[in-house]
């Protein structure tokens, strides 16, 4: 694998990489939470702030013009790296949250009536619950959960049987951010068109480890966040099919999105405008792009290939420590291991593990439906990235083991 021989320069492309933490070598290992930066993002926003930056769209100066070709590119690099048909088929937001509220609202408002039914899965980030919530509260509609089995598969045969005519649209994550599962994706959109239903798929933890096409799964709406994938914070996407967007009635009103603004009457701008209310970060896009471009410069199929080795080597080293139980457990899995040690609580490890320089996530990783499901509070989970090394997961290995001790 490329990568493997390569690390040492990727490392060298991720500043903080470098850092000490509690006077130990940074082991960073909570890339489900957010990714760190290479060199060539940070000196993107740098560069955006430097020598680029004046509003897009509405000027006539150079640098307006400037800043406005290097947004329209960015939403170009989004719409090849996705596979879409079209660039205005992609809504910049600010991030899996804002696209899926975005469709919520205004899928909800356009197509939904009281009575009306969608399916999400018991394994959705709060993302894709609560925003379902709020537009049941509005328009008194039914939410269906596909169930999970217990290596965190989701049940097909009961989702074919929640299907029924006032089924209006299938919301489902890619990867889940904590069991790793990576899910047949394919398989229910094309169940859900054989009964005439869109799907909307969370890619927040699948477009930064494995290779999407929007046109080859055919998905209607697909969403993601720029900071999970080495770019800029408070930057997202949302991919819809024109003919969804088109007829979808506006999220958020202001400038940008109008064609013409009277008292009496206003009308809206063409897509993807329609959707981007206000001044859009312009220098996040271009970052995100440029994030994107350094992913595309290592593969994703290589990336997705160097993680799996990763999850193994992790997996079967913390297997063999014994009085483990890894919350997951799909053969289909992305870098993702959420697990209990022991007694131990999961809070007191990860703090105890900080202290060592690694960083790992506790708690329910606002997913609290697949911690009702196996009776949990919450896990400890490490989650992995193209930088990561098996050197990291020996210390990770060392310092379970040390805090294993002084319990
Ligand atoms: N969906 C999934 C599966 C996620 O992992 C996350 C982030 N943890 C989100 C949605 C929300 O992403 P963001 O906070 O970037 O909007």
């Amino acid at each position: 694998m490329d990568i493997i021989k390569n690390i040492e320069q990727i490392r060298k492309d991720f500043p903080i990489l470098e850092e000490k933490v509690h006077k130990h070598k940074l082991v960073y290992l909570d890339n489900a939470a957010t990714t760190q930066k290479p060199w060539s993002v940070i000196k993107k926003i740098e560069e955006g702030y430097t020598h680029q930056n004046a509003n897009v769209h509405r000027g006539v100066h150079f640098l307006s013009q400037m800043a406005t070709e290097a947004h329209e590119d960015a939403r170009k690099t989004v719409q090849n790296f996705l596979g879409a048909e079209h660039s205005h088929e992609i809504i910049f937001t600010r991030g899996t949250t804002e696209s899926i509220n975005l469709v919520a609202y205004s899928f909800g408002e356009t197509f939904l009536k009281e009575g009306d039914e969608i399916i999400i899965s018991e394994m959705e980030h709060h993302s894709n619950i609560v925003p379902w919530q709020l537009l049941r509260t509005r328009k008194n509609i039914t939410i269906k959960v596909i169930p999970f089995n217990e290596k965190g598969e989701l049940d097909l045969e009961t989702y074919s049987s929640l299907f029924t005519e006032r089924t209006r649209l299938v919301a489902v994550t890619h990867v889940s951010n904590v069991l790793g599962t990576i899910n047949p994706v394919k398989e229910i959109i094309k169940t859900a068109h054989s009964h005439n239903v869109p799907v909307l798929i969370d890619g927040a933890q699948s477009v930064p480890h494995i290779s999407v096409n929007v046109k080859d799964l055919d998905v209607d709406f697909y969403v993601f966040s720029g900071h999970k994938i080495y770019g800029p914070t408070g930057m997202g996407v949302l991919y819809g099919k024109e003919k969804w967007l088109d007829a979808m009635v506006p999220y958020q009103g202001g400038g940008e999105m109008i064609a013409q603004v009277s008292f009496e009457n206003t009308t809206f701008n063409e897509l993807p405008y329609k959707f981007e209310a206000g001044t859009p970060d312009f220098i996040g896009s271009t970052a995100l792009a440029e994030a994107i471009r350094y992913v595309q410069s290592i593969g994703m199929n290589e990336i997705a290939a160097y993680e799996t080795y990763l999850l193994n080597y992790a997996t079967e080293k913390l297997k063999n420590l014994g009085d483990i139980r890894i919350f997951g457990t799909s053969e289909h899995k992305s870098a993702v291991i959420s697990m209990q040690v022991g007694n131990i609580h999961h809070y007191d490890m990860g703090t105890l593990l900080d202290k060592l320089g690694i960083a790992l996530r506790t708690g329910h990783h606002c997913a609290q439906p697949i911690m009702k499901h196996f009776g949990i509070e919450g896990t400890l989970r490490a989650s992995f990235a193209l930088y990561n090394t098996t050197e990291e997961i020996d210390a990770l290995i060392s310092g379970i083991e040390r805090v294993k001790k002084l319990f």
